[in-house]
């Protein structure tokens, strides 16, 4: 049997525009690799899912192709377009963290739970355990070929099999490769909001300490981009939100083997100046009954004075009175520039997203891929990724809506 929309990939994107596309009354497919529908969403937001956020700038969103399509997607099915059809599901939002908005009952499951009845009052056929391995044009439009040898055949077609991160959850990259190798147009892809490996051999020191820093990069085009919040330190190197929100620019850069350097301001709520009188007070004026390290306590972390003291080459056990000026311009410019050389990232398997897929600019405002009319792309695998926050989750709702609606369009 032939339908009017074929959906390959059961994941947010394609749950959005399966229900989409029904909506119009159209007979629809949803075609998904994994046993089920919805595997990764039971892990956004640490099981709590984040689906989107009360902020919605626009440097929350990243692409290397068409920045305006890109922004033309996210207005058409804005932040309230989300939550409207999440009540309409029967999911209640509430905000949490600041600005992000999660399910009521803070269960990831149950979003996915709720796509599920959704799927099911629209009467779409669900075929699990359906890996595609192939796509191909086909006289009434496309064809999908499973590892199996199964097919089915839909008049519109919408590619949502996710990008490369967290290939556990069913996104394992081999649609993307498949497409890359049958030329179609991409971005390199690497992972995003993703914990970073670095040289030093501090970091075994230091791990498990948390610690509230602004965290910044340069990138190979001279823009630097930075991010406040609680970093962590792993025993292999850096990780944390704001670790995550700069990743994706190191790891683009490390495909491109540039050598990138992290800069740590330690003490970002407090100035230059602020620290100086601070660490002035506590080796001159109080050091005369305490060693460098004990001058330290109270202001730095147990694991941070160590490796301090060490990166400064001040002796930890001598009386902190005696300290140089030298030592001490030392000891400042580490707590406000702490430098690690970033080596590689944790890769896919510990990413959250990827940054680059399907080139914006090969597909239409409506992302319908250009010379392929039908076949329409939605989701992480095209080249949009998001900050940690619910943005991934929103461009797979409006990408995913974007699709299912102008799948049905009759043109
Ligand atoms: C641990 C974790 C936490 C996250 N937390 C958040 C969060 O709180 N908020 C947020 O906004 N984002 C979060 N994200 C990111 C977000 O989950 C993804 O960006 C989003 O789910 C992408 O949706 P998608 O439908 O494009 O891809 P996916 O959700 O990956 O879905 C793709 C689907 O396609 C299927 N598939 C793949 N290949 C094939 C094939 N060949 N044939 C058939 N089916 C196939 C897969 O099995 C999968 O079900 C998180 C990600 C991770 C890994």
């Amino acid at each position: 049997m032939s339908y009017d929309i074929m959906v390959i990939g059961g994941g947010a994107a394609g749950l959005m525009a399966a229900c989409t596309a029904a909506d119009s009354g159209k007979e629809v497919i949803l075609l998904e690799a994994n046993d089920s529908l919805g595997k990764k969403i039971l892990s956004t937001g640490n099981g709590r899912c984040n689906f989107t956020n009360d902020y919605m700038g626009e440097e929350c969103f990243r692409t290397d192709s068409d920045h305006q399509k890109m922004k033309h997607i996210l207005e058409s099915f804005s932040k309230d377009d989300t939550l409207a059809f999440f009540e309409k599901m029967g999911v209640c939002p509430k905000i949490r963290f600041g600005t992000g908005y999660y399910p009521l009952s803070m269960q990831a499951s149950q979003v996915r739970d709720a796509f599920c009845y959704a799927i099911k009052k629209r009467n779409i056929t669900v075929v699990t355990n359906f890996k595609c391995k192939t796509i191909t044009q086909h006289a009434s439009g496309y064809k999908a070929v499973s590892e199996e040898g199964k097919s089915f055949t839909g008049t519109k077609c919408i590619i949502a099999t996710g990008g490369l991160a967290a290939p556990k959850s069913g996104s394992d990259g081999a649609m993307f490769h498949f497409l890359k190798a049958s030329g179609f147009k991409t971005k390199d892809v690497v992972p995003a909001l993703v914990p970073l490996k670095c040289k030093e051999n501090f970091f075994k020191k230091l791990q498990g300490v948390r610690w509230e820093s602004q965290v910044s990069y340069k990138n190979a085009e001279g823009r630097c981009i930075s991010n406040q919040g609680e970093l962590q330190f792993t025993k292999e190197g850096i990780s944390g939100i704001p670790v995550f929100q700069i990743s994706r620019f190191i790891a683009k850069d490390l495909l491109r083997k540039k050598s990138c350097v992290v800069q740590i301001d330690l003490y970002p709520d407090f100035s230059q100046e602020t620290l100086q009188k601070l660490l002035e007070m506590r080796f001159y004026e109080e050091g005369w009954y305490k060693t460098n390290r004990e001058a330290l306590v109270g202001l730095m972390h147990d694991k941070l004075i160590d490796v301090i003291l060490q990166e400064a080459g001040i002796p930890s056990e001598q009386m902190a009175s005696s300290i140089s000026e030298g030592q001490l311009r030392s000891l400042i410019r580490l707590c406000k520039k702490f430098t690690v050389t970033v080596t590689d990232t944790k890769g896919f398997e510990f990413s959250q997203t990827t940054a680059g897929g399907i080139d914006l600019s090969s597909v239409s405002s409506e992302l319908e891929y250009v010379g392929y009319p039908g076949l329409y792309f939605a989701g992480e695998i095209l080249d949009v990724d998001g900050i940690c926050g619910g943005y991934n989750l929103q461009w797979a709702w409006a990408s995913g809506y974007m699709t299912g609606r102008s799948a049905s369009d009759e043109r």
